[in-house]
């Protein structure tokens, strides 16, 4: 029985409505008037139904889809502007009790390398993160209560957030780690985390059940209702995820908003963030084997579809994709990625042997940072390394209402500039340096609210002056 409110996950994310969900995108897929009516509804920019958006990835008239696009888009500029914010994942152990099958964590790889990183171990990987610019991380860990306990990651946030290496910061850890229990969540909120993450993998129970054969992740109903416990705990930013590959995109689309429409719908707050990553080769591991891999022409599609959505969440896309498929995707609503990504235990400090390999899955963009905040520039885009609405407190319901009126931009926009610069002082190389330089004087220029502009002016000139506000 389908209930939004319910806090059971079959109840939330129930599979009859789904697949009544399905059937009527079906069965609309070429009703042009009720397509229209959708799209016009879209264009108010308070989001889609689950039902309403499924009709939309059903339909594949170019036409519509083309205007799909187009709103995307624009939805993506009126409420993101021009600007991605840049991160790196932290792999801090990959030891895991868990049986996934798709994941070379899983407890039956013998042959993967287990590492999980000491104390000093995480100095030198912040110092390595910070001397190429990076000030946001994700924190990332398989699930092992013995190896990897509470007490572990909530030390190793404390380390990261302790270390200040030359002008370098991290200033906003988010972090992607199993379901846990609601204290645990406190304890994580209390530690001072950004997003708490967690992927669902798949919506449909019995493939989620097939595909976590053993281990606490078994549990489809424990796994699924974690963010509201994560809410319950006081983490009022989460981010969701389905790894796409794993089942039929069109039943994991549905029940990615049907959650997004839950949490909404129960604590009055949507995701933070959406995350689509696709499943990768790994150790152990061929994509192939799963038969509802994705092509980027639907990964293109799914993208724009989330972005008119849910217009004031942010979307993510990892080092998973390649350049070219990240520049298909950026404009049609991309709001945050990764890059210069490792996805080893202790990779960013020191090269590993192949034989010695802790790799969770092969990254397809493989740039360095510098690289990455030039390419960019060059396409208009301002890289942004800004942390300051969880420093300012703006995080949940209160990030939420400025994001739907709009306000946003008149604090990002700024902000983004101003440690775009202090990247620029602090790690580019010239060639970038210059072309930021110029695309600030430009951006700059394009603000039109005086005082914000003066303000944007002068902690900018402070910036070159040397001065460092960790506010951002
Ligand atoms: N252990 C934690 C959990 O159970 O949610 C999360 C951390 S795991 C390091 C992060 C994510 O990587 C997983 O949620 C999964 O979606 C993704 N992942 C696992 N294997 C992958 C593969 N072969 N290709 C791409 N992504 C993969």
């Amino acid at each position: 029985m389908y209930n939004v409110k319910s806090l059971k996950a079959e109840e939330f994310i129930s599979d009859e409505e789904i697949l009544d969900t399905l059937a009527y995108a079906d069965a609309n897929k070429d009703n042009v008037e009720l397509i229209d009516a959708i799209i016009d509804k879209a264009r108010l920019r308070k989001g889609l139904t689950h039902r309403e958006a499924s009709v939309l990835l059903a339909c594949e008239i170019p036409e519509k889809i083309d205007e799909v696009y187009k709103l995307a888009e624009q939805i993506k500029k009126d409420f993101y502007g021009n600007r991605i914010v840049l991160f790196a994942p932290l792999y801090l152990s990959n030891y895991c009790v868990n049986g996934c099958v798709y994941c070379p964590y899983h407890m039956k790889n013998k042959h993967i390398a287990r590492k999980k990183l000491t104390q000093e171990e995480i100095v030198k990987e912040v110092t390595a993160l910070q001397d190429m610019g990076h000030k946001r991380l994700a924190i990332e860990a398989g699930e092992d209560p013995v190896n990897n306990p509470i007490e572990y990651i909530l030390e190793c946030i404390k380390t990261i957030y302790s270390i200040k290496h030359k002008n370098g910061a991290i200033r906003r850890v988010n972090v992607n780690i199993a379901a846990t229990t609601v204290e645990n969540y406190r304890k994580l909120k209390e530690a001072g985390i950004g997003t708490y993450i967690l992927f669902q993998e798949t919506y449909h129970k019995k493939s989620y059940e097939k595909l976590h054969p053993t281990g606490p992740k078994h549990d489809y109903a424990y796994h699924t209702e974690a963010m509201d416990r994560a809410m319950e705990g006081g983490i009022d930013d989460v981010g969701l995820g389905v790894l796409f590959g794993l089942e039929m995109y069109r039943y994991e689309f549905a029940g990615l908003l049907m959650h997004a429409e839950h949490l909404e719908a129960v604590h009055g707050v949507g995701p933070h963030t959406i995350s689509v990553p696709r499943i990768k080769h790994a150790d152990d591991i061929d994509p192939s084997a799963f038969d509802n891999g994705i092509t980027d022409d639907t990964f293109a599609k799914i993208c724009a579809l989330i972005r008119i959505s849910v217009p004031y969440t942010g979307m993510i896309i990892s080092t998973r994709e390649s350049q070219q498929v990240r520049e298909k995707v950026l404009p049609l609503g991309v709001s945050q990625i990764s890059g210069a990504s490792r996805t080893s235990v202790g990779g960013y400090a020191e090269a590993e042997p192949e034989e010695e390999s802790s790799e969770q899955f092969d990254v397809s963009d493989q740039r360095t940072l510098d690289e990455v905040v030039n390419w960019l520039i060059k396409m208009d885009y301002i890289p942004s390394f800004c942390t300051a609405c969880y420093r300012e407190g703006r995080t949940g319901d209160r990030f939420m209402a400025l994001c739907k009126s709009m306000q946003i931009l008149n604090c990002c926009h700024p902000n983004a500039l101003m440690t775009l610069k202090e990247y620029l002082e602090d790690y580019a190389s010239e060639e970038t340096r210059t072309l930021g330089m110029a695309l600030i004087d430009r951006e700059l220029e394009k603000i039109t609210n005086p005082k914000v502009k003066q303000t944007a002016y002068e902690h900018i000139h402070d910036i070159s002056e040397g001065k460092r506000d960790f506010r951002f």
